[in-house]
């Protein structure tokens, strides 16, 4: 019994979050008998419920939706989940697995003890002996601090405050970051008759197909996905990698900025600085945009020599070689935001997760968890979900299973260690 009398619940393990990735564990948990509790501050697959933009699919396809012992198995195996399919997905993998989860309960606070972990939620106290952290890599959309500067009479909206483009005024918008969040609400916006400019930093270029299949069929088949973290050559860089330049479109459409371009989209290098209420652009789009084209040629030689040597050559259509991202004749240097022609900004510029609540020494100077492969340093503390973690796919829904039961097994052997 603590102080003031107060009952601790005692369970051997707690998970925070009950997204894909804290329910994976919980499934995990319960096949090796660890008596567990998953603690969501909202409900199962909140981040998708209150997150997501109302337009937005999944940019997997559906055959590749799959979680331990759960898969999809409706009739569009290439189809591209809406969000509330995704949200009847991760729910039935709840019930399935029989995940424990206590809803509207929220971790205000981590800290270790002698012997384990004390975790403080709004709902009561709890004591454990190991915890695995899945509170999930995107919880804050990442704006740069130039933006408290951005005079009044330009709206701002993140990914988080945007559901569709009714709720902009009329007008031009800026749309900042062109990776999948990006270009795909640069495409939506413009559909909606705005004039759209698109800030463009580094990007990760690619065809919705190749060679007649899902470009994300090469990236699994080829084993580019599986590549595990120690086998990464420069596993920080690959960890900040953007998200590619993809969308789950119907019609299996590419989405990259020559066809953004073809629709009107005006393309501008990365928004760099804010100077007497004037947007500053990069120069060197020319470069950037090499640099994507070369990666993206690359990879698809990669496929090509996969194919090549797997003897997969028949089962595929030729290869394929893209039209280069063409370079605008003129892109602007800087844009007067006092000038009325931009009337909303629209922060693409990736997410990053909150650890506001954990009072254990893990967290790095950029905000990141210190992990390897899952496991952090402090005993017994683990972690799912985040970029690169174990493998090149752990934040994809497809890619958890082989992270989860890979940390679950290190937290078995550290609880059968009895340390
Ligand atoms: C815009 C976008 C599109 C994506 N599209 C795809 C896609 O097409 N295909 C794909 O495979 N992946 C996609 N992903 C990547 C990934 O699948 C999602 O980010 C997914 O939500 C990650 O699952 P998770 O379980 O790790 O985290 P989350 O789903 O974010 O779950 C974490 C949970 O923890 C809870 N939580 C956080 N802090 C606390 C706390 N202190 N106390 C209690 N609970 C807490 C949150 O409420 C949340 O429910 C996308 C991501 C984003 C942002």
């Amino acid at each position: 019994m603590p102080e003031g009398g107060r009952a601790i619940e005692r369970v051997t393990t707690v998970v925070i979050g009950a997204g894909h990735a804290g329910l994976a564990a919980s499934y995990f948990l319960s096949h090796h008998s660890i008596d567990h509790i998953v603690l969501e501050r909202g409900e199962v697959a909140n981040s998708w419920r209150r997150e997501r933009w109302d337009s937005l699919r999944l940019l997997t396809p559906n055959w590749q939706s799959r979680l331990p012992g759960h898969r999809y198995e409706g009739p569009d195996p290439d189809g591209y989940m809406t969000m509330g399919e995704v949200i009847e997905f991760i729910e039935r993998f709840a019930a399935i697995s029989g995940a424990s989860v206590r809803a509207h309960t929220n971790v205000e606070s981590l800290r270790r003890t002698d012997d384990g972990y004390d975790v403080v939620t709004n709902r009561g106290e709890i004591w454990c002996r190991t915890v695995v952290i899945a509170s999930g890599a995107c919880n804050r959309p990442t704006v740069p601090r130039f933006a408290t500067e951005v005079p009044a009479t330009v709206a701002q909206l993140t990914p988080f405050d945007y559901r569709d483009p009714a709720q902009l005024s009329d007008g031009g918008v800026l749309v900042v970051g062109a990776s999948a969040t990006g270009v795909q609400l640069a495409a939506e916006l413009t559909r909606s008759g705005r004039p759209v400019t698109l800030a463009v930093g580094e990007h990760v270029r690619l065809p919705r197909t190749y060679r007649g299949r899902d470009v994300l069929w090469w990236m699994e088949t080829a084993g580019i996905w599986n590549q595990r973290h120690d086998q990464v050559d420069d596993l920080t860089r690959a960890r900040r990698l953007p998200s590619p330049q993809l969308v789950g479109d119907p019609q299996r459409r590419t989405l990259d900025l020559n066809a953004l371009a073809a629709t009107g989209v005006e393309l501008v290098g990365r928004w760099a600085a804010l100077r007497d209420d004037r947007a500053l652009f990069s120069g060197g789009l020319r470069n950037v945009f090499a640099l994507a084209d070369l990666k993206l040629r690359r990879l698809l030689e990669t496929f090509d020599e996969w194919a090549r040597t797997h003897g997969r050559d028949a089962e595929v259509e030729p290869p394929e070689r893209f039209a280069p991202t063409r370079v605008p004749e003129s892109t602007r240097l800087q844009l007067d935001l006092r000038r009325g022609e931009i009337r909303t900004i629209v922060w693409a510029t990736g997410f990053r997760p909150e650890y506001g609540w954990l009072d254990v020494p893990v967290v790095d100077p950029k905000g990141q968890l210190r992990h390897d492969g899952g496991v952090l340093e402090s005993p017994g503390l683990y972690a799912l979900g985040l970029p690169v973690l174990r493998r090149r796919k752990s934040t994809f829904i497809h890619g958890i299973e082989d992270d989860a039961r890979e940390v679950i097994d290190h937290l078995v052997g550290y609880l059968a260690a009895g340390r």
